[in-house]
């Protein structure tokens, strides 16, 4: 299997290149150069497969060879541990919970089955590994949770000071081992930007190995295809094969919605995807007028979607060529707080669920979407699920202002109350940055 850069269709590396690079030299990102239909025999009888079996036959046809299957098996297996079920609110809606894996959201998805892949390549490397990650809240607690204690690789994890929760911080900052975590005075641009220079330094990156595990990283969004086919098999019908299904997904750098697309591509029955964003809402205006222009970000009440530049558009663009079919595929709505907040109270006073801030703007977003297409034409009411990206305690203070009740905080967050904080200051310029990187590591520094 090959992958090709965004800025250079003409150059190809293959599976352990793009994972170990994570971004190309050109500054694009590495995409598929052949997206695999499945065979739709595969698709009518999803329903005969574990979510760790179809996880496998995927994986296997899109990798096509890249490890041996043995290996794939056992890195799906052990990656695909925790099981993504999905809960229906009203006849048309459900909602994928995405949220069981070791820290509570959806990137312990990618993040495990990368971790396991890059140590599978890694074992015949002599230098050891410095993963450079850059989080808006969730991904660092899941890569770190990802990597904990693999041998050859080292872990580090920039976050905006102040803006993630302290359920968040305290998983990224109490791992120790091979994991260090970073407080970067600035936004989570910021933190992207230091981590994006330092992949270009060609000085650091002669000293020390640099990896990536942001959802640039093309490992990541492999495994976030799966749980798509998984909610498919869970609430299609034969139906549904001819309309298709219309995900909803929570957006901020687009890895989720890349993925989807992916799924669609390789032979998923999607209707469309409906893009859900807070007031961090270029991309929707994108949709709107073909217009992208990124801006800073702001914070709101969904905070690991608050990205001002999305990485994964251009793969977006790349997988649609032009904007008029990337509207036709994918419908963008955007909501601010309060109306955020008052569809958390909705959906627990409805339905009896407690629905997190982000999967809350992709309740207003399906919500939004069935409106438009009722008032549009006749047709028969499609299905569609709605992606549940985090467990609502990781937002506890916010959840239980808003729903003025206790949330109640699964074991695994809980115990990580009394565990201490160990993270290093840090500014948004560079050079303090990779002065640290040096002497940190100075030890494999060659
Ligand atoms: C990362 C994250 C998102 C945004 O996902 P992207 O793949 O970056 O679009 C949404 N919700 C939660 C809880 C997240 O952690």
């Amino acid at each position: 299997m090959q992958f090709y850069s965004t800025n250079n269709p003409t150059e190809w590396v293959d599976l352990r290149e793009a994972i170990f690079k994570g971004l190309p030299d050109d500054n694009g990102l590495y995409m598929p150069t052949v997206i695999p239909k499945l065979k739709s025999d595969f698709i009518k009888n999803l329903k005969q497969h574990s979510f760790q079996s179809l996880a496998y036959e995927i994986s296997k046809r899109i990798l096509q060879g890249a490890l041996p299957d043995a290996d794939l098996k056992r890195i799906v297996d052990s990656a695909m541990d925790f099981p993504a079920p999905t809960v229906q609110l009203d006849e048309n809606t459900h909602i994928l919970e995405l949220f069981h894996g070791p820290t509570l959201a959806f990137k312990d998805f990618g993040a495990r089955f990368m971790a396991k892949l890059m140590a599978h390549f890694n074992q015949a490397e002599e230098r050891e590994l410095v993963i450079l990650v850059a989080t808006s809240g969730d991904t660092g607690g899941a890569v770190a949770a990802g990597f904990l204690d693999t041998p050859g690789i080292q872990v580090v994890i920039l976050y905006p000071s102040g803006k993630v929760s302290p359920l968040q911080e305290q998983q990224l900052t109490t791992l120790g081992k091979n994991i260090t975590a970073l407080e970067v005075n600035g936004t989570f641009d910021d933190c992207q930007a230091l981590v994006k220079k330092a992949f270009l330094d060609r000085e650091l990156t002669q000293h020390i190995r640099l990896g990536s595990a942001n959802s640039i990283n093309i490992a990541r969004l492999i495994p976030q295809m799966f749980y798509y086919f998984e909610a498919y098999k869970q609430v299609a019908n034969r139906a549904d094969e001819n309309e298709g299904i219309v995900f909803t997904v929570p957006s901020g750098n687009l890895g989720n919605l890349t993925a989807g697309v992916l799924a669609k591509k390789m032979g998923l029955p999607v209707h469309r995807f409906v893009s859900a964003m807070n007031r961090n809402n270029v991309f929707a205006e994108y949709l709107e007028n073909g217009d992208y222009e990124p801006r800073p970000s702001v914070r709101t009440l969904s905070n690991a979607m608050d990205v001002g530049n999305p990485s994964n558009f251009v793969r977006m663009e790349a997988l649609h060529k032009i904007w008029q079919k990337m509207k036709v595929g994918v419908a963008g709505f955007s909501f601010d707080d309060a109306t955020t907040e008052a569809a958390v109270k909705e959906v627990y006073e409805k339905y009896n669920y407690v629905i997190d801030p982000h999967g809350a703007v992709g309740y207003l977003a399906w919500r939004a979407y069935q409106h438009r297409s009722k008032q549009g034409s006749s047709r028969k009411t499609l299905k569609g699920i709605i992606l549940e990206t985090a467990h609502p305690s990781k937002f506890l203070p916010d959840m239980e202002r808003i729903l003025k009740k206790n949330v109640e905080v699964p074991e695994k967050l809980a115990i990580l109350a009394n565990r201490k904080k160990v993270a290093t200051q840090m500014g948004a310029t560079y050079e303090p940055f990779k002065n640290f990187l040096l002497e940190k590591y100075a030890e494999l520094v060659v």
